[in-house]
């Protein structure tokens, strides 16, 4: 779709009883202004084909207020994710201890990819164990 030179801008329909704007948008096969009547809601005089529909909320209240219109049980909020994640990442540092210390008959291990925020430490450093130490403490 781009845009046509010189575009109709009216569009009379139901026999000359109806006059309102017309879509501006071009076809890209036959070169030929579109026949549909524009949106009102559309500022660049678009039918619902060719995007004159919304396109959402712009400002932070108005992405706020879709959220929380649309917000169910909360499990998947970005912050229930990121509280998912660190959980995700806790565990596989005391996984890595428990292997470390030999807590576990064998060297256990996690299915999948690592955790996002999981960086492979170096156990055998004392400052990299502690670290990992520190990793599986509660924040709170
Ligand atoms: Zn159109």
């Amino acid at each position: 779709m781009s845009q046509i030179k010189n575009p109709e801008l009216i569009l009379i329909t139901a026999g000359g009883r109806i006059k309102c704007r017309r879509c501006t948008a071009k076809s890209s096969r036959t070169e030929e202004q579109c026949k549909r009547p524009a949106s009102k809601l559309s500022k660049t005089s678009k039918c619902s084909r060719h995007g004159g529909l919304s396109t959402g909320p712009k400002t932070k209240e108005g992405k706020d207020r879709i959220r929380s219109t649309h917000l169910k049980h909360g499990e998947e909020t970005l912050e229930a994710k990121a509280e998912r994640s660190a959980k995700s990442v806790m565990f596989k540092y005391l996984l890595d201890l428990g292997n470390h210390v030999g807590l576990f008959y064998t060297q256990l291990k996690t299915r999948g990819r690592p955790p996002s925020g999981y960086v492979r430490l170096n156990l055998t450093d004392p400052e990299e164990l502690a670290l990992a130490i520190l990793k599986i403490l509660p924040n709170k």
